[in-house]
């Protein structure tokens, strides 16, 4: 049965000194899977840790499935937590096979040996290994050691799983495949997830949920799409994705919206702001969908550039505009191509542009 979380306040702090969680309160629903992103040293392996009863808070309260886990003087173990955990570096026993090593984690159950077995080895069909039972995890490649791991972690039919960058170490080809496996099998599980990762696409492609850590801080917590729509803060922006940042000059003001101008002869454009701005400029920080290429003579445009680089993307192409007095805009995708040393327009879309105070 899928577990409910429930984190309020917690810290902590390592022996040494080092702050490495600062009031993280979080309540995740049954079945939901999270993920937490953060660049690294940001606190995840750490959050995991004292979910997985791994670490110790410091201070707050972890909860899950309505039951105190960590609190004070209270501290549940990890194997009385109903989780089990995909590690980083896969963390399969040597000297066990791949089957020993997958029914390692049933030895607990109160199962019959065959039922374990079978157990065993249907999981192992599930992740593709079933022909490779016998094999001692150095004689397999890592992708095929992370699929044991994940096997071992869902054999158990545990509440709540708990992955650590399970993807960090495998290939860009692999990754993508292993991405796709790891979001159905754990779905089909039916338990609740909590993923770390410090790759923002990889977030976004796996999230119902995505938290954000900055420095021990989960600074917004929302679906994907609303992260993307209504970063909190410039970090949160800068880490989901930017084409880049442009200073600009406020015109004037109205309810939760601002009209700005990018550069003096540029054209203004109203961008929404839900934080009060209150000086002559500001940042802003735009999406790499909100940037539309377009003729540099037709005149509509907000923006002109010189396309610095065009990058063959398949679907189309990335291009990098260098603006004058604003540096360069990246990842500006269009379907046809601009080469390099053209003058481009810029057309920007309100909705992906986001406003902080400069
Ligand atoms: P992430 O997984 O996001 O990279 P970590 O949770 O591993 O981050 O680390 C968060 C902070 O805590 C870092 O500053 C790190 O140096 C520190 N830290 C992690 N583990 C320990 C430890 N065992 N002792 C002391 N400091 C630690
Ligand atoms: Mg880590």
């Amino acid at each position: 049965m899928a577990e409910s979380i429930a984190i309020r306040n917690a810290g902590k702090e390592y022996p040494g000194g080092s702050q490495a969680l600062r009031e993280v309160s979080l309540d995740v629903e049954p079945g939901t899977f999270l993920v937490l992103l953060g660049p690294s040293g940001s606190g995840k392996t750490t959050l995991l840790r004292c979910l997985a009863g791994i670490e110790r808070v410091s201070e707050g309260q972890i909860s899950i499935g309505g039951k105190v886990v960590a609190s004070g003087a209270v501290h549940v173990p990890p194997e009385r937590r109903n989780l089990s955990m995909v590690f980083q570096d896969y963390a399969l026993w040597p000297h066990l096979r791949v089957r020993e090593n997958v029914a390692f984690a049933l030895r607990r159950q109160r199962i019959s040996k065959s039922a374990a077995t079978g157990k065993t080895l249907d999981m192992l069909k599930r992740v593709g290994l079933g022909a490779l039972a016998e094999r001692y995890p150095n004689e397999l490649s890592g992708g095929e050691q992370q699929r044991v791991a994940l096997a071992r972690a869902l054999v158990a039919d545990t509440g709540l799983i708990l992955c650590d960058e399970p993807l960090s170490n495998l290939d860009a080809d692999l990754r993508e495949r292993m991405r796709v496996e790891i979001s159905s099998l754990v779905r089909e599980a039916k338990a609740t997830t909590v993923y770390i990762t410090h790759d923002q696409a990889e977030a976004f492609a796996l999230a119902d949920q995505v938290g954000v850590l900055e420095r021990g801080r989960l600074v917004q917590a929302g679906t994907p799409e609303e992260i993307y729509a209504k970063p909190a803060t410039p970090f949160v922006a800068r880490f989901t994705g930017l084409a880049g940042e442009l200073e600009v000059r406020v015109l004037g003001r109205a309810d939760g919206a601002v009209e700005v101008a990018p550069g003096t002869s540029a054209r203004p454009l109203t961008v929404p702001a839900p934080m009060r701005i209150d000086a002559q400029s500001a940042l802003m920080l735009v999406r790499p969908t909100a940037v539309s290429l377009c003729d540099a003579g037709n005149g509509d445009h907000h923006l002109a550039g010189t396309v610095a680089d065009v990058a063959f993307r398949g679907r189309g192409y990335d291009h990098a505009i260098d603006v004058a007095g604003h540096g360069r805009l990246t990842g500006v995708f269009a379907r046809t191509r601009a080469d390099r040393g053209t003058m481009v327009g810029l057309r920007l879309d309100p909705a992906g542009c986001h406003i902080f105070p400069a």
